[in-house]
């Protein structure tokens, strides 16, 4: 169904987030930081997404799904277990 389509699991590395460009990848860091908040889940070293989330990251970049995982990928952002994650 559509939550499969919808789905493909996006492991975020925290330590790698505070490395990326402030200014182009502004919009991440808030919606990770958001959705910490709402989880009430601090000290971890990974934050996974959900695959809708993806989709909703894609349109606030104005870009397509594939470019934005490209993105991430070029941050170094994804944690193994990634979808799009380099050693995988
Ligand atoms: P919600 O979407 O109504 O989810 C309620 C609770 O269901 C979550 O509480 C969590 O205990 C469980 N849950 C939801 N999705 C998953 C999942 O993929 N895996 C597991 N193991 N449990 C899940 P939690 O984590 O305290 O989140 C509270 C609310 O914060 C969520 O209510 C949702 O509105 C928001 N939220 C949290 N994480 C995300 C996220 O990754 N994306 C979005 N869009 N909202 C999130
Ligand atoms: P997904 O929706 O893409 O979520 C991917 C991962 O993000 C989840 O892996 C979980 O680690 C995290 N996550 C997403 N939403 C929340 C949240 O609200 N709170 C917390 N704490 N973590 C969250 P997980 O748990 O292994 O789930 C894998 C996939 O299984 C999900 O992918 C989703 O497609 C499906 N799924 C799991 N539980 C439910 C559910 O209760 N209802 C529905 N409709 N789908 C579910
Ligand atoms: P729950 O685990 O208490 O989750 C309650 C609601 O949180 C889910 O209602 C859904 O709206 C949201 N949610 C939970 N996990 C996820 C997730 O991974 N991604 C997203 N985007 N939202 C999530 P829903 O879908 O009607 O599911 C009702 C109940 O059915 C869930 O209660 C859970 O007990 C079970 N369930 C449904 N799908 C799955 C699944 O894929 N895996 C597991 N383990 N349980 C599931």
């Amino acid at each position: 169904g559509s939550r499969a389509e919808a789905s493909g699991k996006i492991v975020l590395d925290l330590q790698r987030m505070q490395g990326v460009p402030a200014e182009e990848a502004a919009p991440l860091i808030r919606y990770a930081q958001s959705i910490q908040r709402q989880r009430g889940d601090y000290g971890n070293k990974v934050l996974s997404i959900r695959g809708e989330d993806l989709r909703a990251l894609a349109l606030m970049f104005d870009t397509s799904l594939e470019s934005l995982t490209e993105k991430l990928v070029s941050w170094g952002v994804l944690a193994p277990g990634s979808i799009g994650h380099p050693g995988d």
